[in-house]
């Protein structure tokens, strides 16, 4: 389920607490969320802490750098799950057929 940023704030992303009860009620529940970071790296910004979920998960992709990191939230903790690399080739070899 996509939700729109509700903040005009450069490199900013904020969520509405409405955005999110609807996601809680069309889901059983809500397991993470994904959102990039167009300059920095795939380790959560002070905002992810703070603003972010208290428990959960989060995968977050560093577009610069091309890389996923999948985190697991627990009472603010972020702990690292697994991260790997975005293979671009796959999108030129699409282009080739
Ligand atoms: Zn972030």
């Amino acid at each position: 389920m996509r939700k729109h940023n509700r903040t005009t704030q450069p490199g900013g992303f904020l969520l509405a607490n409405k955005d999110l009860r609807e996601a809680a009620a069309r889901a059983s529940g809500i397991w993470g969320s994904f959102h990039s970071h167009p300059i920095s790296e795939a380790d959560p910004s002070n905002g992810d802490i703070t603003g972010g979920p208290r428990d959960g998960h989060a995968i977050i992709y560093d577009l610069i750098g091309d890389e996923f990191r999948l985190w697991r939230i627990s009472r603010y903790k972020w702990d690292l799950l697994k991260s790997f690399d975005f293979d671009r080739s796959w999108l030129f070899e699409a282009e080739d057929d």
